[in-house]
């Protein structure tokens, strides 16, 4: 687990869940930029964290 308490998961092919309660409805889970997670420097580009409505679990995906 990762300095700010975000889980990080393998990305799964297919349908994106929710590691904690396996909400899997794609509406119920928000995207969001995830400025701790820098994947470039130039263009700056950051990765992408998720959250779950029904649980509220953040997580990001490797
Ligand atoms: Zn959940």
């Amino acid at each position: 687990m990762a300095d700010d308490g975000i889980l990080t998961i393998e990305k799964s092919e297919g349908r994106r869940v929710c590691p904690n309660c396996g909400e899997e409805k794609k509406e119920m889970i928000h995207e969001s930029t995830d400025k701790g997670n820098i994947i470039s420097d130039y263009p700056r580009m950051y990765g992408h964290k998720y959250k779950c409505g029904s649980c509220g679990t953040e997580w990001r995906e490797k």
